[in-house]
């Protein structure tokens, strides 16, 4: 597979869909706000580009925070994507891809904010609640 792969996706009900350029890995995060957005973890792509080709109409950018904003269908809810202009491009759910085929978790994010009883069995970079605010700061 090369890198920088073009792949489409779409939420649940069909509304929204997009095209992106993706480079193979996804981040799982496990802060307060993807918990509340995502149940447990947003699982997130990360992709180099991205655009809406249907439905743009239907998507609400919610801005969740003053540095990052969060995208969904407004008519399924289905998470589409998490954008902050910090880290560069938008990072996409890995669900709403129509083909995770060759996709893999390479970090995960606030590992000590994880559901109790619930850890992946691949072994990844993993970086804390901590490392993250300094990186903030
Ligand atoms: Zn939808
Ligand atoms: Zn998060």
């Amino acid at each position: 597979m090369s890198s920088d792969e073009q792949r489409t996706g779409r939420c649940m009900c069909g509304a929204v869909a997009y095209r992106a350029k993706v480079s193979g890995r996804f981040a799982a995060c496990y802060c307060k706000m993807c918990q509340r957005w995502s149940a447990g973890t947003f699982m997130g792509v990360h992709t180099t580009e991205f655009e809406i080709t249907q439905g743009e109409d239907a998507l609400t950018v919610f801005d969740s925070s003053s540095w990052a904003s969060r995208a969904f269908c407004s008519v399924c809810g289905s998470n589409i994507y998490y954008f902050a202009e910090k880290f560069g491009g938008k990072s996409v759910a890995l669900g709403s891809f129509d083909d995770t085929t060759g996709l893999a978790v390479s970090v995960q994010y606030f590992i000590d904010g994880k559901p109790e009883g619930f850890s992946l069995a691949e072994s990844t970079k993993t970086v804390t609640t901590a490392e993250i605010e300094a990186m903030l700061s």
